[in-house]
């Protein structure tokens, strides 16, 4: 930063703020993470100056030599950590992955089956406000009132009625495993398209501790900078009679030039994942996770589904006179922050909520073990539980302090 600080002070200002926030607060938000010096240098790189419309070998643009070197290794490492037949690194996020896919296989007004955002699904599966609610038809499953899971009959059963052409499995606010190889039968059943949408999972994924889904569905997409700890994008797998399609979608169907620094970023980060550390990363997030679940049920806080099997716990602040906004601004004033959420059934609108989200990614690169979850589970209790106190917040903001210092995100 040393050059910026030099030539932008106004900017260089921004950033050592934002640096001293990543530093000093606690990253419990479930869909970010801190990649490794690497990733950032990759990002920062200087394959930012080149444009390359097209794909490695086949470009709108001359000089692209290395940049296809670097997309063709992005390209193969990907295909080695989830055993994909064809991959396309090229989408700028997770909403435009799933643009480009139901741009591939879709036609307007077409059926679409997805989990309701309410009770854990993405904007980008068929909300009303997204381009997926306004251009296709919407049709949703949910979690069961009882167990708060879903309810593979109850998918069945929404699909057969309304014969979907395409099927979406995937969350972002859903705490327990996904079963993808059920989803693929409902989409046998009736015909349709199975596509997974991986983004929050994919690090477990790629560790083996999640149902793999790249066997059952035609097309998965996934964000890249959760679980999987690469730089801010998207790719998409999918086998290879959808390849051609798939890649005609992302460029020139709803992308011109590609981010070449962030697909270099991408290629640094599958090679840290298909290293055997990042299994373990991957196995210590699930024991966070489910050391935050027992931790917080044996408070007395009501877990949405009674636990978790991935990387995210999901609280029900319904019977502790707090909504969810309020207990995100507290514990963000104590140092904490988590993601205001709506829980299944919630009454209350998304913008206040009856829940809180909460993840481990970000707090696991960071080192931290289960010993550091208990004492983040009695932080949490003591904002939540004294929300009129503000003294209780500064004492939590000071033992929070000292926690990151103990647990640098670049040692
Ligand atoms: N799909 C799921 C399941 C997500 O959780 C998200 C992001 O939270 C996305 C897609 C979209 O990713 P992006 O924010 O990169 O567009």
């Amino acid at each position: 930063m040393n050059t910026i600080q030099m030539q932008d002070r106004e900017a260089a200002g921004i950033f050592a703020r934002e640096l001293e926030r990543q530093r000093y607060k606690l990253n419990l938000i479930a869909s970010e993470n801190y990649v490794s010096p690497a990733v950032l240098e990759a990002q920062a790189s200087i394959m930012t100056n080149k444009y390359a419309e097209g794909y490695p070998g086949a470009r709108w643009y001359h000089g692209c030599e290395h940049v296809d070197e670097i997309e063709k290794l992005a390209l193969s490492r990907a295909k080695a950590i989830f055993d994909a037949e064809h991959v396309n690194v090229q989408p700028h996020s997770g909403a435009q992955a799933n643009l480009a896919v139901y741009y591939a296989l879709l036609e307007e007004h077409d059926t679409i089956l997805a989990m309701h955002i309410n009770h854990g699904g993405h904007l980008t599966h068929g909300t009303k406000q997204n381009f997926s609610g306004r251009w296709y038809k919407a049709v949703f499953y949910g979690v069961s009132i009882a167990a708060e899971t879903i309810d593979m009959e109850e998918v069945g059963s929404i699909a057969l009625k309304s014969r979907p052409k395409l099927i979406v499995a995937g969350a972002s606010a859903y705490p327990r495993a996904i079963d993808f190889k059920a989803f693929r039968e409902v989409a046998d059943e009736v015909g349709a398209y199975l596509v997974t949408d991986i983004a929050h999972i994919a690090g477990l994924v790629a560790a083996g501790l999640h149902n793999d889904p790249v066997p059952y569905a035609d097309v998965v997409t996934t964000t890249t900078h959760k679980t999987l700890r690469g730089p801010r994008g998207a790719m998409i797998m999918c086998r290879e009679k959808y390849a051609k399609a798939i890649d005609r979608a992302v460029f020139p169907g709803v992308q011109s030039g590609p981010f070449m620094h962030t697909i270099a970023a991408k290629a640094v980060a599958f090679g840290e994942a298909l290293k055997p550390e990042f299994r373990d990363y991957q196995a210590q997030i699930l024991a966070n996770a489910g050391r935050l679940a027992k931790g917080f049920a044996a408070e007395r806080f009501r877990l949405v589904s009674g636990g978790t099997d991935n990387h995210l716990i999901l609280i029900d602040l319904t019977g502790e006179g707090i909504t969810g906004v309020e207990a995100a601004d507290i514990l963000n004033e104590a140092g904490i922050i988590v993601n205001k959420n709506s829980i299944p059934f919630d009454e209350k609108p998304p913008s206040v909520t009856s829940g809180i989200r909460i993840g481990t990614p970000a707090v696991t690169t960071r080192g931290m073990r289960e010993k550091e979850m208990d004492m983040l589970v009695g932080m949490v209790s003591r904002v939540i539980r004294n929300k009129s106190d503000e003294g209780i917040r500064q004492e939590v903001r000071r033992e929070v302090r000292n926690l990151c210092e103990k647990f640098p995100i670049y040692p």
